[in-house]
């Protein structure tokens, strides 16, 4: 008889977390995900902000593993599961049978049923997105080069929705690229009004964050030239202008929706009882209840400590990877399970060049020391040497020539060439077409 059989659904956070700590462990691993790549979402803003290539943050599963014996990894979009049979049903028919199951597939964007928003926001969650961001904020900018500057204001003035950390760093982002870069390259924007606006529904930008850092944040960002509304939600979108919950409207061809997630589709596919959230129910050990052999972990996972589900974020995400792994060889080993209990480690967020906000246990970091604090945690965690160097080149270069260099327009035939125009917000949500191919 040959080893156990573990199927890992999702080389994200977690996914690969567990199958980093089973690589040379007497298990025979299967890691399947739609993408032949690990991405490093943290720093996705900074790819739909011109700073860095889509290479820098993402990784191909295969180099990871290269020369591990005991994981292989197969390019499979999981339609399904079959817990009877204990087998993984992939798009195009090939069928994985398993052992242990780890559903690791993570979380999808949530537009929340607001009209107009799913069909005309730019979306933040892939790399597919965050390249459509990229081009469509470029492609905005030529368009409104060759207008006058009443015309040009729908297409100069960005909303981005959700003041969580993705829409704050996003935001701070957008206008690092806008108002220190573009100036030079576009005199026919001279005197054009220029906006960013954040939307963010709570009365404080990064809600998770104590009150100190998120007036910080907030300072910070309108000191960066962003409008900061608080306390407003967006109703609708048209092709024309965002109307918000007080009955304003703002005239943007840009909608960026970094307003929240949901998890991942397969968490309503398969037959398991799920939170409120919509997240699949797991136990103490991460197993889900009545599936033998099954344990989902990460954004898809509903992990409840002191009364709470832990926060979708990659921490929670790579530890109960890790501790999946460890009770997965417990149990082939006729150990007892050990449960899992999540650290909290921190948070923060950056706005952009030297200020950041970071909570670290009781200590709390603004300005430079947070800013600091940032770099260095997140080129930490980034993985492989090239894609560090990458991005470090990246920093660096921005840092001392205030100059977000990816600027290019890729896939400007797909769009039709030269400025947008008709139906401006176009959807980038692209959840199917950015997996790629299907076995
Ligand atoms: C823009 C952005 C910024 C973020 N910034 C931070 C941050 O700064 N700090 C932080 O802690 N967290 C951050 N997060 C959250 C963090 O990315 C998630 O919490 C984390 O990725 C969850 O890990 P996971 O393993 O559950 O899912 P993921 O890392 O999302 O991995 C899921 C994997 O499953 C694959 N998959 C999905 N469906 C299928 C399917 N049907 N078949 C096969 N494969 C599938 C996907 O391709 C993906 O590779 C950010 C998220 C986003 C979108």
């Amino acid at each position: 008889m040959g080893q156990p059989r573990v199927v890992i659904i999702g080389a994200g956070f977690g996914g690969l977390a567990c199958a980093k700590k089973l690589a040379g462990q007497p298990v025979d691993v299967l890691l399947l995900d739609a993408n032949n790549y690990h991405l490093f979402t943290p720093l996705l803003y900074q790819v739909a902000s011109s700073l860095l290539n889509p290479s820098d943050i993402a990784r191909p599963v295969r180099s990871i593993f290269g020369g591990t014996q005991n994981v292989r990894f197969r390019q499979a979009h999981v339609t399904g599961i079959d817990f009877d049979r204990k087998r993984v049903r992939t798009a195009k028919g090939i069928d994985v049978d398993y052992d242990y199951l780890v559903v690791a597939a993570g979380s999808t964007t949530n537009f929340f049923g607001i009209e107009g928003v799913e069909e005309r926001a730019l979306g933040l969650k892939d790399l597919s997105e965050a390249l459509e961001l990229r081009n469509h904020i470029l492609r905005c900018l030529e368009a409104a080069s060759l207008m006058t500057p009443e015309e040009a204001e729908p297409w100069l003035t960005f909303v981005v929705v959700g003041g969580g950390p993705t829409g704050v760093e996003y935001a701070g982002a957008l206008s690092e690229l806008i108002h220190g870069v573009l100036p030079d390259e576009y005199p026919e924007l001279a005197g054009h009004p220029i906006r960013v606006v954040l939307v963010e529904a709570l009365p404080q930008v990064l809600p998770p964050f104590p009150e100190d850092l998120g007036r910080e944040a907030h300072t910070k960002l309108e000191r960066r030239g962003i409008t900061v509304l608080t306390g407003l939600r967006v109703s609708a979108v048209t092709p024309e202008e965002v109307e918000l919950s007080d009955g304003s409207t703002i005239r943007s061809h840009t909608l960026v929706w970094a307003a929240g997630v949901r998890p991942n589709d397969l968490a309503g596919a398969i037959d398991v009882s799920r939170s409120r959230s919509g997240r699949v129910e797991v136990d103490a050990y991460l197993r889900v209840p009545s599936v033998p052999g099954v344990f989902a972990i990460g954004d898809i996972a509903s992990f409840v400590q002191d009364g709470k589900e832990v926060p979708m974020l990659s921490a929670p995400a790579m530890q109960e990877g890790r501790s999946v792994a460890e009770n997965i060889l417990r149990s082939i080993a006729g150990l007892p399970l050990k449960p899992f209990h999540y650290r909290d480690k921190g948070s923060m967020a950056t706005i952009g060049k030297n200020a950041a906000v970071a909570q670290l246990g009781p200590l709390h970091l603004k300005g430079f020391i947070g800013w600091v604090t940032w770099l260095i945690v997140h080129l930490y965690y980034i993985i492989g040497f090239r894609n560090r160097l990458a991005v470090l080149l990246g920093w660096g270069w921005n840092y001392v020539r205030s100059d977000r260099p990816v600027r290019i327009i890729t896939r400007a035939r797909e769009r039709g060439a030269g400025p947008p125009a008709g139906r401006p917000l176009v959807t980038a949500r692209g959840q199917g077409r950015g997996r790629g191919a299907e076995p």
